[in-house]
């Protein structure tokens, strides 16, 4: 006799089939999406709170989608790393950033780039050998860049992220912990791992003039981070009253609307251009 279990299958099947028929749809479309150059690449400004200088950038993907429209990463990134088609999206991001850092130094501008990596990317043991090829072929410094490394990706598995992250900071790599105070970590792994910079997440910033428990925490991941010998960077800033706040509390950089959105690659060095003057 049928049992409810097989009539529930029955039930939601359709579903299922459904939604990964458009699963493989998308992941075709990502695959075809750097062959057919839909990808874009977006950088925003951080600036040091000292010298209210601009420091470096972090590289952003966009995807302009030649029927769903330009996207942004949360409508495609969580979807290629479950699927781990973001190793592709990693190496064109690293071969696009290496590209512009080359075009920068072309016009005597020195910026670090920062690039976003992805749980599946750490587990991949090539990723070091990856990247130094790409650096190469485009002759930059491994010291230019800054890897962004949320802690879910590192207590995935600590073990190997361990292992990938001490190969890369040997190369010279910098490495940054992404979305810090958000994560279901422990603060051990700062101790072991050799990481250079803590980026505060955005959550803790946007309404810190308004929310006495953000600026703690906020205030307490500087002092953390600066306790640890590590830089401090905040995003999120949307005002000025917070960015006076970040400087007040010693924050070595911020990243923000207020600074400045992500924009295409292209228009960087006449923003920078324009900023001078
Ligand atoms: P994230 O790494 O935390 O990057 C910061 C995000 O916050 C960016 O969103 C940025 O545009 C946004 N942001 C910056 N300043 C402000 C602000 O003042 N207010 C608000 N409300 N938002 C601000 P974006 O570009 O949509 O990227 C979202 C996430 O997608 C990123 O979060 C990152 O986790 C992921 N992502 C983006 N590009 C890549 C990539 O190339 N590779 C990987 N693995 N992930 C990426
Ligand atoms: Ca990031
Ligand atoms: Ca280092
Ligand atoms: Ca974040």
């Amino acid at each position: 006799a049928k049992r409810n279990v097989g009539s529930n299958f029955t039930v939601y099947r359709p579903e299922i089939d459904q939604s990964s028929q458009q699963n493989l749809s998308l992941l075709s479309e990502l695959r075809c999406a750097i062959q057919e150059n839909q990808l874009r690449l977006y950088v925003q400004p951080k600036l040091s709170l000292g010298e209210k200088e601009v420091v470096g950038i972090e590289a952003l993907m966009r995807w302009e989608h030649p029927t769903r429209g330009f996207l942004v990463p949360d409508q495609f990134i969580p979807f290629a790393e479950q699927t781990g088609i973001i190793r592709l999206l990693t190496r064109w991001i690293l071969d696009k950033s290496a590209a512009l850092c080359t075009e920068l130094i072309t016009h005597g501008i020195h910026l670090k780039i920062s690039v976003n990596i992805s749980t599946h990317d750490l587990l991949d043991q090539d990723l070091p050998v990856k990247f130094a090829d790409i650096l190469t072929r485009h002759r930059v410094k491994t010291s230019s860049f800054c890897l962004e490394i949320t802690e879910s990706a590192i207590m995935n598995d600590p073990h190997r992220a361990q292992v990938t992250l001490e190969r890369l900071n040997a190369m010279g790599v910098e490495l940054s912990i992404d979305d810090f105070g958000t994560g279901y970590s422990s603060l051990a792994y700062l101790k072991r791992l050799p990481v250079d910079e803590l980026k505060i997440d955005k959550s803790f910033v946007m309404h810190m003039e308004n929310d006495s428990d953000d600026r703690k925490i906020v205030k307490s991941t500087i002092d953390l981070g600066h306790n640890m010998g590590l830089r401090v960077v905040a995003e999120g800033v949307e005002d000025a009253a917070v960015m006076a706040l970040l400087t007040k509390m010693g924050c070595d950089q911020a990243q923000g609307n207020y600074i400045n959105r992500a924009i295409p690659s292209e228009q960087l060095i006449e923003w920078l251009g324009q900023k001078e003057t």
